[in-house]
């Protein structure tokens, strides 16, 4: 069965969207003779871009007064993508993730992505948030592509009506909790939990979660090595704990994103169970690692290389997971690589840093393995979840000019890329189409797979 989006919660449409605008007509840059993606299907027309903005939208042929014009031929214009999480210099004890603002930008440009959200480091009171911002806006000073961030608590103490309202008031309306996480004071209370999504129903404001059963975690009684990792952290855990914070949601409403979502079955409870929730109380965001790889690999040579957390799921759910694609509502990267040498550095996978990169190569992963149906997830849907729609995710007459020229007819091989990690997990493989061209709000950062870009990204206040 197919969820009805038109019941997506209140969006705002300013009143510049939408409308033709007036005044002096030279445009700065025409994408002309391309297919462009408008309302889930493509047409023939050309996009004309002024101040930074789509200025124009007219049939193809039609030539408007121009300085810059680029034939997009059989190429196919997407909208800039958007990918809602990704983890930058994140740190953990003695480890610190491998991409900075710079290189993981750069890496996300080449893939497609023009808008990037990261994470503030957890707080558990109101008044760590404002050195959290600052921190994380003077790291992003060095972006190339728009970016956000989430609020994060851990073991929030403190009152949840203030940290929304402040969070909110400086372009930041969500906040992600962890229902996991004990060991490193990062879990949230359900009683928390709850009011965090009681606040939600009432300001609309997006709770992120990491929804692993902390209780199965701890009692999980496994050897603490890579082979038994994904026994750690079973399946269950998820499906489970997914479980429990639905029923949460169906009690108090709100609006809950779940992250990183690794089990078909997660889906299908939701689906049998709380069906009238997706889409508008319940969100779900998968990964392509999650598509690509199975728990196989812990018993592999490399296994360490795949340490992250969630676990990496059997063959039978990520079937499952395929199945599901039409109920996952985005796809994000979990991007946070680490070198060989710290992947390895311990025998034992507790002491592992778990994570992968990711955000060159999420769009030409999913694109090859499910075709054009996959382009929402990475541009409308992000776009409307993570309130920086209409003027991220849409090419309409208003909205930034974020654009991907792709070619469908042409393959792609993954290169080593840009990230500052020293392995990819991807590398060598062959996906069909290619990015060709990245540009945001009217400039291209990727011309024909070249960095021609500068570091002029900006901090998007979500509203
Ligand atoms: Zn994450």
């Amino acid at each position: 069965m197919k969820i009805s989006r038109d019941n997506w919660i209140t969006f705002i449409y300013p009143e510049v969207y939408g409308q033709t605008m007036k005044g002096d007509s030279r445009f700065t840059l025409g994408l002309i003779n391309g297919k462009v993606y408008r309302n889930g299907e493509f047409t023939q027309e050309d996009v004309y871009i002024k101040d930074q903005i789509i200025a124009e939208i007219v049939p193809t042929g039609t030539e408007l007064p121009c300085e810059k014009i680029v034939s997009c031929t059989n190429k196919l214009i997407l909208p800039g993508f958007i990918d809602p999480h990704v983890h930058i210099n994140l740190e953990l004890g003695e480890f610190k993730s491998s991409d900075d603002y710079e290189s993981a930008s750069k890496a996300a440009a080449f893939g497609g992505i023009t808008t990037f959200i990261d994470f503030l480091e957890p707080i558990s009171n109101v008044n760590e948030f404002d050195v959290m911002l600052k921190k994380k806006q003077n790291e992003a000073k060095v972006s190339y592509i728009d970016y956000s961030f989430h609020t994060t608590v851990g073991n929030f103490n403190d009152d949840v009506d203030k940290l929304i309202k402040i969070s909110c008031e400086s372009g930041i309306p969500s906040v992600k909790l962890f229902t996991t996480y004990s060991e490193s004071n990062r879990k949230i209370s359900y009683a928390k939990f709850q009011e965090f999504l009681k606040n939600s129903n009432k300001t609309n404001t997006l709770i992120l979660v990491h929804a692993e059963n902390d209780e199965k975690i701890l009692n999980a009684n496994v050897e603490d090595t890579v082979e038994s990792y994904e026994s750690s952290r079973p399946a269950v855990s998820e499906i489970e704990e997914i479980e429990r914070i639905a029923r949460f949601v169906d009690e108090f409403k709100g609006k809950l994103y779940i992250v990183h979502v690794t089990c078909g079955s997660s889906i299908e409870l939701l689906k049998d169970k709380y069906n009238e929730l997706l889409g508008k109380n319940i969100f779900i965001e998968s990964c392509p690692q999650y598509f690509y790889f199975t728990k196989d690999k812990y018993k592999q040579k490399n296994g360490n290389l795949f340490l992250i957390a969630p676990s990496l799921r059997s063959a039978e759910e990520q079937e499952k997971l395929k199945q599901n694609i039409s109920f996952i509502d985005t796809i994000g990267t979990d991007h946070c690589p680490f070198t060989k040498e710290e992947k390895r550095r311990y025998e034992e996978a507790s002491k592992t840093p778990k994570g992968l990169g990711g955000v060159e190569f999420s769009f030409s992963l999913m694109y090859h393995l499910f075709g054009e149906k996959i382009i929402d997830k990475f541009t409308i849907n992000p776009a409307k979840i993570h309130d920086l729609f209409p003027r991220k995710g849409i090419i309409q007459i208003g909205s930034d000019a974020d654009f991907v020229i792709f070619d469908p007819a042409k393959t792609q091989v993954i290169e080593p890329g840009h990230s500052q990690s020293d392995y990819n997990p991807y590398e060598s493989w062959l996906t069909n189409g290619l990015i060709e061209s990245t540009i945001l709000r009217g400039e291209f950062i990727v011309k024909n797979r070249k960095l021609v870009g500068t570091k002029k990204g900006k901090f998007i206040r979500r509203e």
